[in-house]
Protein backbone atom coordinates (compact mmCIF):
# COMPACT_ATOMS: atom_id res chain seq x y z
CA UNK A 1 0.00 0.00 0.00
CA UNK A 2 1.47 3.80 -0.83
CA UNK A 3 1.25 5.99 2.02
CA UNK A 4 -1.03 8.01 0.26
CA UNK A 5 -4.75 7.47 1.41
CA UNK A 6 -7.02 5.94 -0.79
CA UNK A 7 -10.79 7.87 0.15
CA UNK A 8 -13.71 6.77 -1.26
CA UNK A 9 -17.46 7.08 0.25
CA UNK A 10 -18.51 3.70 0.09
CA UNK A 11 -14.89 2.79 2.17
CA UNK A 12 -16.19 5.28 4.44
CA UNK A 13 -19.32 4.01 4.60
CA UNK A 14 -18.15 0.06 5.44
CA UNK A 15 -15.73 1.74 7.84
CA UNK A 16 -18.78 3.07 9.95
CA UNK A 17 -20.80 -0.58 9.63
CA UNK A 18 -18.18 -2.48 10.73
CA UNK A 19 -14.00 -1.91 11.33
CA UNK A 20 -14.18 -5.41 10.50
CA UNK A 21 -15.67 -5.44 6.90
CA UNK A 22 -13.19 -2.80 6.26
CA UNK A 23 -10.76 -5.28 6.55
CA UNK A 24 -12.58 -7.85 4.57
CA UNK A 25 -13.91 -5.56 1.74
CA UNK A 26 -10.37 -2.99 1.50
CA UNK A 27 -7.53 -4.52 2.88
CA UNK A 28 -7.50 -8.17 2.75
CA UNK A 29 -8.78 -8.69 -1.20
CA UNK A 30 -6.26 -10.03 -3.57
CA UNK A 31 -7.03 -11.82 -6.47
CA UNK A 32 -3.88 -13.95 -6.37
CA UNK A 33 -3.97 -17.65 -5.68
CA UNK A 34 -1.48 -17.37 -3.06
CA UNK A 35 -3.23 -16.47 0.07
CA UNK A 36 -5.76 -18.16 0.61
CA UNK A 37 -7.25 -15.35 3.17
CA UNK A 38 -7.10 -12.96 0.71
CA UNK A 39 -8.29 -15.12 -2.45
CA UNK A 40 -11.11 -15.72 -0.23
CA UNK A 41 -11.73 -12.18 0.71
CA UNK A 42 -11.51 -11.18 -3.10
CA UNK A 43 -14.22 -13.86 -3.97
CA UNK A 44 -16.86 -12.65 -1.53
CA UNK A 45 -15.85 -8.93 -2.49
CA UNK A 46 -17.10 -9.76 -6.20
CA UNK A 47 -19.78 -12.05 -5.56
CA UNK A 48 -23.12 -10.48 -5.89
CA UNK A 49 -26.58 -11.05 -4.84
CA UNK A 50 -29.34 -11.79 -7.43
CA UNK A 51 -30.43 -8.27 -7.36
CA UNK A 52 -26.91 -6.48 -7.45
CA UNK A 53 -26.55 -8.87 -10.23
CA UNK A 54 -28.69 -7.48 -12.22
CA UNK A 55 -27.08 -4.07 -11.87
CA UNK A 56 -24.05 -5.60 -13.35
CA UNK A 57 -25.41 -6.63 -16.43
CA UNK A 58 -27.25 -3.39 -17.39
CA UNK A 59 -24.14 -1.11 -16.58
CA UNK A 60 -22.36 -3.83 -18.56
CA UNK A 61 -24.48 -3.62 -21.84
CA UNK A 62 -24.91 0.09 -21.44
CA UNK A 63 -20.91 0.27 -21.36
CA UNK A 64 -19.99 -2.21 -23.89
CA UNK A 65 -22.99 -2.87 -26.29
CA UNK A 66 -25.01 1.01 -26.27
CA UNK A 67 -22.46 3.56 -25.40
CA UNK A 68 -20.43 2.24 -28.11
CA UNK A 69 -23.64 2.97 -30.65
CA UNK A 70 -24.30 5.84 -29.48
CA UNK A 71 -20.70 7.23 -29.58
CA UNK A 72 -20.64 5.98 -33.46
CA UNK A 73 -23.82 7.07 -34.31
CA UNK A 74 -25.47 4.11 -34.86
CA UNK A 75 -29.16 3.49 -35.22
CA UNK A 76 -30.30 1.27 -31.71
CA UNK A 77 -32.64 -1.49 -31.93
CA UNK A 78 -33.16 -1.78 -27.84
CA UNK A 79 -35.06 -4.76 -28.34
CA UNK A 80 -32.10 -6.42 -29.56
CA UNK A 81 -29.91 -5.28 -26.80
CA UNK A 82 -32.27 -6.21 -23.91
CA UNK A 83 -32.09 -9.76 -25.96
CA UNK A 84 -27.97 -9.25 -25.89
CA UNK A 85 -28.48 -8.36 -22.03
CA UNK A 86 -29.75 -11.71 -21.07
CA UNK A 87 -27.95 -13.71 -23.54
CA UNK A 88 -24.64 -11.77 -21.84
CA UNK A 89 -26.71 -12.90 -17.81
CA UNK A 90 -27.39 -16.52 -18.86
CA UNK A 91 -23.46 -16.40 -19.81
CA UNK A 92 -22.38 -15.53 -16.49
CA UNK A 93 -24.60 -17.19 -14.71
CA UNK A 94 -22.93 -20.54 -16.27
CA UNK A 95 -19.57 -19.57 -15.79
CA UNK A 96 -20.52 -18.56 -11.72
CA UNK A 97 -22.95 -22.02 -11.55
CA UNK A 98 -19.20 -24.07 -12.71
CA UNK A 99 -17.72 -22.06 -10.30
CA UNK A 100 -15.01 -21.34 -13.31
CA UNK A 101 -13.78 -18.46 -11.22
CA UNK A 102 -11.74 -20.73 -8.97
CA UNK A 103 -9.64 -21.79 -11.90
CA UNK A 104 -6.45 -19.67 -11.27
CA UNK A 105 -6.14 -19.64 -15.13
CA UNK A 106 -9.76 -17.50 -15.74
CA UNK A 107 -8.83 -14.22 -14.34
CA UNK A 108 -10.95 -11.36 -14.65
CA UNK A 109 -8.94 -9.29 -17.06
CA UNK A 110 -8.64 -12.78 -19.25
CA UNK A 111 -12.08 -13.74 -19.01
CA UNK A 112 -13.79 -9.91 -19.87
CA UNK A 113 -17.75 -9.47 -19.04
CA UNK A 114 -18.69 -13.19 -18.80
CA UNK A 115 -16.74 -13.03 -15.19
CA UNK A 116 -18.97 -13.23 -12.67
CA UNK A 117 -19.32 -14.30 -8.95
CA UNK A 118 -23.33 -15.31 -7.66
CA UNK A 119 -23.66 -15.57 -3.71
CA UNK A 120 -26.38 -18.27 -4.87
CA UNK A 121 -23.38 -20.18 -6.45
CA UNK A 122 -20.49 -18.93 -3.73
CA UNK A 123 -22.20 -19.18 -0.60
CA UNK A 124 -25.44 -21.62 -1.36
CA UNK A 125 -27.65 -18.44 -0.85
CA UNK A 126 -31.12 -20.19 -1.28
CA UNK A 127 -33.24 -18.97 -4.55
CA UNK A 128 -35.81 -20.43 -6.37
CA UNK A 129 -36.06 -20.60 -10.23
CA UNK A 130 -38.88 -17.90 -10.78
CA UNK A 131 -36.38 -15.25 -8.93
CA UNK A 132 -33.72 -15.97 -11.76
CA UNK A 133 -36.44 -15.87 -14.36
CA UNK A 134 -37.73 -12.23 -12.29
CA UNK A 135 -33.93 -11.18 -12.74
CA UNK A 136 -33.77 -11.97 -16.70
CA UNK A 137 -37.20 -10.18 -17.26
CA UNK A 138 -36.38 -7.02 -15.58
CA UNK A 139 -33.07 -6.81 -17.27
CA UNK A 140 -35.11 -6.80 -20.29
CA UNK A 141 -37.56 -4.39 -19.50
CA UNK A 142 -35.31 -1.91 -18.07
CA UNK A 143 -33.29 -2.18 -21.51
CA UNK A 144 -36.71 -2.37 -23.50
CA UNK A 145 -37.51 1.33 -21.69
CA UNK A 146 -34.78 3.04 -22.22
CA UNK A 147 -35.94 4.98 -24.88
CA UNK A 148 -39.15 6.12 -22.83
CA UNK A 149 -36.45 7.97 -20.00
CA UNK A 150 -36.78 11.50 -19.60
CA UNK A 151 -34.05 14.43 -18.94
CA UNK A 152 -35.63 16.60 -16.34
CA UNK A 153 -36.11 19.14 -18.93
CA UNK A 154 -39.08 16.94 -20.31
CA UNK A 155 -36.91 16.05 -23.65
CA UNK A 156 -35.98 12.24 -24.18
CA UNK A 157 -32.36 10.74 -22.82
CA UNK A 158 -32.22 9.56 -26.05
CA UNK A 159 -31.94 12.68 -27.59
CA UNK A 160 -29.57 14.03 -24.80
CA UNK A 161 -27.41 11.35 -25.94
CA UNK A 162 -27.66 11.67 -29.47
CA UNK A 163 -25.89 15.03 -29.05
CA UNK A 164 -22.98 13.96 -27.26
CA UNK A 165 -19.15 14.52 -28.35
CA UNK A 166 -16.08 13.04 -26.21
CA UNK A 167 -18.05 10.07 -24.92
CA UNK A 168 -16.32 7.98 -22.25
CA UNK A 169 -18.23 5.14 -20.38
CA UNK A 170 -17.20 3.75 -17.56
CA UNK A 171 -13.95 6.25 -17.22
CA UNK A 172 -11.78 5.56 -14.17
CA UNK A 173 -8.20 6.38 -15.22
CA UNK A 174 -8.86 10.51 -13.75
CA UNK A 175 -8.82 11.26 -9.99
CA UNK A 176 -7.55 14.29 -7.77
CA UNK A 177 -5.23 14.57 -4.87
CA UNK A 178 -5.23 16.69 -1.68
CA UNK A 179 -3.00 16.58 1.48
CA UNK A 180 -2.45 12.98 1.87
CA UNK A 181 -5.45 11.75 0.07
CA UNK A 182 -5.99 10.60 -3.55
CA UNK A 183 -9.81 9.75 -4.84
CA UNK A 184 -10.24 8.24 -8.03
CA UNK A 185 -13.67 7.69 -8.34
CA UNK A 186 -15.37 5.39 -11.26
CA UNK A 187 -17.78 7.65 -13.78
CA UNK A 188 -20.58 5.70 -15.38
CA UNK A 189 -19.83 8.01 -18.11
CA UNK A 190 -18.16 11.34 -19.09
CA UNK A 191 -19.45 13.15 -22.42
CA UNK A 192 -19.50 16.90 -23.53
CA UNK A 193 -23.38 18.43 -24.47
CA UNK A 194 -24.14 21.40 -25.89
CA UNK A 195 -20.63 22.52 -24.89
CA UNK A 196 -21.03 21.34 -21.27
CA UNK A 197 -19.41 18.84 -19.71
CA UNK A 198 -21.38 15.89 -18.11
CA UNK A 199 -21.03 13.10 -15.59
CA UNK A 200 -23.61 10.92 -15.68
CA UNK A 201 -24.28 7.93 -13.20
CA UNK A 202 -26.65 5.27 -14.09
CA UNK A 203 -28.71 3.63 -11.25
CA UNK A 204 -30.65 0.53 -11.45
CA UNK A 205 -32.20 0.94 -7.57
CA UNK A 206 -35.62 0.63 -6.02
CA UNK A 207 -34.89 3.20 -3.71
CA UNK A 208 -36.52 7.00 -4.20
CA UNK A 209 -34.57 7.91 -0.92
CA UNK A 210 -31.32 7.34 -1.38
CA UNK A 211 -28.98 10.09 -2.26
CA UNK A 212 -26.09 10.41 -4.73
CA UNK A 213 -25.21 13.66 -4.57
CA UNK A 214 -21.76 13.28 -2.63
CA UNK A 215 -20.71 10.76 -4.88
CA UNK A 216 -21.43 13.00 -8.19
CA UNK A 217 -19.85 15.97 -6.85
CA UNK A 218 -16.72 13.78 -6.73
CA UNK A 219 -17.23 12.95 -10.26
CA UNK A 220 -17.46 16.54 -10.88
CA UNK A 221 -14.80 17.21 -9.01
CA UNK A 222 -12.34 15.05 -10.77
CA UNK A 223 -13.44 16.76 -14.17
CA UNK A 224 -13.02 20.22 -13.04
CA UNK A 225 -9.12 19.01 -11.67
CA UNK A 226 -8.27 17.01 -14.84
CA UNK A 227 -9.17 20.14 -17.00
CA UNK A 228 -7.22 22.69 -14.82
CA UNK A 229 -3.91 20.31 -15.32
CA UNK A 230 -5.01 20.01 -18.93
CA UNK A 231 -5.41 23.84 -19.08
CA UNK A 232 -2.19 24.16 -17.18
CA UNK A 233 -0.60 21.79 -19.78
CA UNK A 234 -1.77 24.01 -22.81
CA UNK A 235 -3.59 20.65 -24.20
CA UNK A 236 -7.36 22.38 -23.22
CA UNK A 237 -9.45 25.00 -21.77
CA UNK A 238 -10.03 25.29 -18.36
CA UNK A 239 -13.37 24.25 -16.43
CA UNK A 240 -15.62 26.37 -14.43
CA UNK A 241 -18.44 25.05 -11.93
CA UNK A 242 -21.20 26.26 -14.90
CA UNK A 243 -19.56 24.63 -17.35
CA UNK A 244 -19.84 20.82 -15.52
CA UNK A 245 -23.17 19.29 -15.07
CA UNK A 246 -24.37 16.00 -13.09
CA UNK A 247 -27.18 13.89 -13.89
CA UNK A 248 -28.50 10.81 -12.07
CA UNK A 249 -30.03 8.15 -14.33
CA UNK A 250 -32.23 5.60 -12.63
CA UNK A 251 -33.17 2.92 -15.05
CA UNK A 252 -35.70 1.23 -13.27
CA UNK A 253 -37.82 4.32 -12.25
CA UNK A 254 -37.14 5.68 -15.72
CA UNK A 255 -36.61 9.09 -14.67
CA UNK A 256 -33.52 11.53 -14.51
CA UNK A 257 -32.18 13.86 -11.98
CA UNK A 258 -29.99 16.97 -12.07
CA UNK A 259 -27.43 17.38 -9.19
CA UNK A 260 -26.00 21.49 -8.07
CA UNK A 261 -22.46 21.88 -8.81
CA UNK A 262 -20.94 24.96 -7.32
CA UNK A 263 -18.56 26.36 -5.00
CA UNK A 264 -20.68 25.61 -2.27
CA UNK A 265 -21.07 22.11 -3.07
CA UNK A 266 -17.40 21.25 -3.78
CA UNK A 267 -16.06 23.01 0.14
CA UNK A 268 -18.64 20.57 2.05
CA UNK A 269 -17.58 17.49 -0.14
CA UNK A 270 -14.30 18.49 0.03
CA UNK A 271 -14.63 19.39 4.17
CA UNK A 272 -16.27 15.96 4.52
CA UNK A 273 -13.58 13.92 3.16
CA UNK A 274 -11.36 16.21 5.25
CA UNK A 275 -12.96 15.61 8.11
CA UNK A 276 -13.49 11.86 7.67
CA UNK A 277 -10.16 10.73 6.17
CA UNK A 278 -8.42 10.46 9.77
CA UNK A 279 -10.73 7.72 10.44
CA UNK A 280 -9.76 5.54 7.63
CA UNK A 281 -5.70 6.44 8.12
CA UNK A 282 -5.83 5.46 11.29
CA UNK A 283 -6.86 2.13 11.06
CA UNK A 284 -4.21 1.18 8.87
CA UNK A 285 -1.43 3.59 9.37
CA UNK A 286 -0.16 3.11 5.56
CA UNK A 287 0.87 -0.48 6.73
CA UNK A 288 0.83 -2.99 3.97
CA UNK A 289 -1.58 -6.11 4.54
CA UNK A 290 1.07 -8.57 6.44
CA UNK A 291 1.69 -6.12 8.92
CA UNK A 292 -1.97 -5.73 9.96
CA UNK A 293 -3.61 -7.31 12.58
CA UNK A 294 -7.29 -8.51 12.09
CA UNK A 295 -7.98 -8.23 16.04
CA UNK A 296 -7.47 -4.65 15.70
CA UNK A 297 -10.42 -4.34 13.35
CA UNK A 298 -13.45 -5.11 15.70
CA UNK A 299 -16.33 -6.77 15.01
CA UNK A 300 -19.66 -4.70 15.23
CA UNK A 301 -22.07 -5.25 17.85
CA UNK A 302 -25.00 -4.66 15.79
CA UNK A 303 -26.69 -8.02 14.08
CA UNK A 304 -29.02 -6.41 11.53
CA UNK A 305 -25.03 -5.44 9.70
CA UNK A 306 -24.19 -8.47 10.08
CA UNK A 307 -27.19 -10.25 8.34
CA UNK A 308 -26.73 -8.47 4.92
CA UNK A 309 -22.93 -8.80 5.56
CA UNK A 310 -21.42 -10.38 2.23
CA UNK A 311 -18.15 -11.68 4.36
CA UNK A 312 -20.58 -13.02 6.80
CA UNK A 313 -19.11 -16.79 6.54
CA UNK A 314 -15.52 -15.85 6.32
CA UNK A 315 -15.98 -13.23 9.06
CA UNK A 316 -18.54 -16.45 11.23
CA UNK A 317 -15.08 -18.98 10.37
CA UNK A 318 -12.33 -16.76 11.59
CA UNK A 319 -13.82 -16.11 14.75
CA UNK A 320 -14.64 -19.44 15.81
CA UNK A 321 -11.01 -20.34 14.66
CA UNK A 322 -9.51 -17.76 17.15
CA UNK A 323 -8.90 -15.12 14.22
CA UNK A 324 -7.34 -17.67 11.99
CA UNK A 325 -8.14 -19.10 8.40
CA UNK A 326 -8.29 -22.45 7.35
CA UNK A 327 -9.54 -23.34 4.21
CA UNK A 328 -10.72 -26.33 4.38
CA UNK A 329 -12.73 -25.89 7.33
CA UNK A 330 -14.07 -23.07 5.91
CA UNK A 331 -15.41 -24.84 3.12
CA UNK A 332 -16.63 -27.20 4.61
CA UNK A 333 -18.83 -25.36 6.86
CA UNK A 334 -20.00 -23.37 3.70
CA UNK A 335 -21.41 -26.71 1.89
CA UNK A 336 -22.36 -28.01 5.06
CA UNK A 337 -24.64 -25.09 5.72
CA UNK A 338 -27.05 -22.27 3.76
CA UNK A 339 -26.09 -18.87 4.74
CA UNK A 340 -28.89 -17.92 6.56
CA UNK A 341 -27.82 -20.67 9.56
CA UNK A 342 -24.18 -19.46 9.85
CA UNK A 343 -24.55 -17.49 13.33
CA UNK A 344 -21.98 -15.11 14.64
CA UNK A 345 -21.44 -15.37 18.45
CA UNK A 346 -20.42 -12.14 19.85
S1 LIG B 1 -20.33 -10.51 9.58
FE1 LIG B 1 -20.76 -8.78 10.95
S2 LIG B 1 -18.93 -8.60 12.23
FE2 LIG B 1 -18.38 -9.85 10.46
S3 LIG B 1 -17.54 -8.44 8.96
FE3 LIG B 1 -19.69 -8.65 8.52
S4 LIG B 1 -20.71 -7.01 9.61
FE4 LIG B 1 -18.67 -7.23 10.47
Amino acid sequence: MSNKLEWSFSALSTLRKCNRMYYFQYLAPSHHFTNSLRRRAHELKKSKSLLMWRGSVIDKIMELEIMPRIKDKLPIDYNEMANRAIELAKRQFKFSEDRLYKVKENSESKVGADYCILDVHDTNVPYKEEDLSKVYSSIKEIIQNIPLIKMPNGSLLVDFLAKATFLIPNLRAWGFEFENVKISPQLDLFMFVDNKAVVLDWKVSESDVSDYSRQLVIGGITVLDTYRRKANEGKGKRLGYDDIRLIEVNLLKQNAKEHPFNKQVVDECVDYIYLNSDDVEMLTDGKPFDQLNIEDFPITDKEGTCMFCKFRSLCTKILLNNNQYHEETYDNIVSAKQPAQLEISF
